[in-house]
């Protein structure tokens, strides 16, 4: 029998939202190509045994908060509590205009790389470096095989879905202040050019809410996500029947069970699984899946 969510008795699924990056887009080797897009061009500008250290310092970073998003429910790394701080230093001109500190910008990991290396922070390194960056980050961005097997068993199952993306920042440094800002309206956009790849799914832009300038885990944001939901659906989702997917559980799905969302799928890549999906031992609601085409057979209880 194919898999498909009209056959867990347990739980029908009518209605699903998915977290986009590493989830429904694979950005991990995308990645890797942008951090050596943004080395070769910082080679340039600072001759290759400054960049090749500012790039290692910038992927030691990005790593740090990958790391991060992968943790449990309560758990805060040692390498993450010693970036936050530096992270939000760097923001003063966002956070001093009451915009949310921006977890994700690399122009401000880019920063924290220039300025572990003694290198003068300039807006036209800034810039420099991360137009190749993004541009490689957007072509080399792939769809996960199982992304594709998932929204195949939701369409034929009936159920609709919609996307849930984190920002990405896209914060202007401004040199004689040594701070970033911030424009909510052009980082909406630029996230969604960065995820230009998702048109290949049929996926349009009122098919995704973007965390800008409220953004994950800020329950707003995840309500704003609700209604989105409902506005391009043209009626009330059931929360009973709605399903959370997130690689990260913190950020992506409990904030939606907290709002009533009945259920959550947490995607931990490198799980084994030889018996199939778990559900979380201190959260039943929340099953763990190690691939996206096992969502349809998490082991749920009967509500
Ligand atoms: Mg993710």
């Amino acid at each position: 029998m194919k898999p498909s969510f009209s056959n867990n008795l347990n739980a029908k699924i009518d209605f699903v939202i998915f977290d986009v990056d590493n989830v429904i887009i694979d950005t991990i080797s995308a990645a890797r190509m942008a951090q050596s897009a943004l080395g070769q061009t910082l080679t340039g500008a600072l001759g290759k045994e400054s960049a090749d250290r500012v790039e290692q310092k910038f992927i030691s970073n990005y790593n740090t908060l990958t790391a991060q998003a992968k943790a449990g429910a309560g758990e805060i790394q040692e390498n993450f509590q010693t970036l936050l701080p530096r992270i939000q230093s760097w923001q003063k001109g966002v956070l001093e205009e009451g915009w949310e500190m921006k977890l994700w910008s690399r122009e401000i990991l880019l920063a924290i790389a220039l300025e572990e290396n003694d290198i003068p922070v300039r807006k036209d390194l800034i810039d420099t470096a991360l137009n190749p960056y993004w541009h490689s980050l957007t072509t080399e961005s792939k769809i996960r095989p199982d992304a594709c097997q998932v929204l195949d068993i939701c369409r034929d199952s009936g159920a609709a879905v919609h996307l849930a993306t984190a920002s990405d920042g896209f914060l202007e440094f401004n040199e004689r202040q040594q701070t970033f800002f911030y424009d909510p309206q052009k980082a909406v956009q630029k996230k969604l050019n960065r995820m230009a790849i998702l048109q290949t799914l049929e996926l349009q832009n009122h098919d995704v809410s973007v965390g800008d300038p409220i953004g994950k885990p800020d329950e707003r944001f995840f309500s704003q996500v609700l209604k989105d939901f409902e506005a391009k659906l043209g009626r009330k989702i059931e929360l009973d029947r709605t399903l959370a997917v997130g690689d990260n559980l913190c950020d992506d799905v409990l904030p939606l069970l907290s709002l009533g969302v009945a259920r959550g799928a947490w995607l931990v890549a490198d799980e084994i699984q030889a018996d199939g999906p778990r559900l979380l031992p201190d959260n039943p609601r929340v099953g763990v899946v190690n691939s996206l085409n096992k969502l349809p057979g998490i082991p749920w209880s009967p509500s």
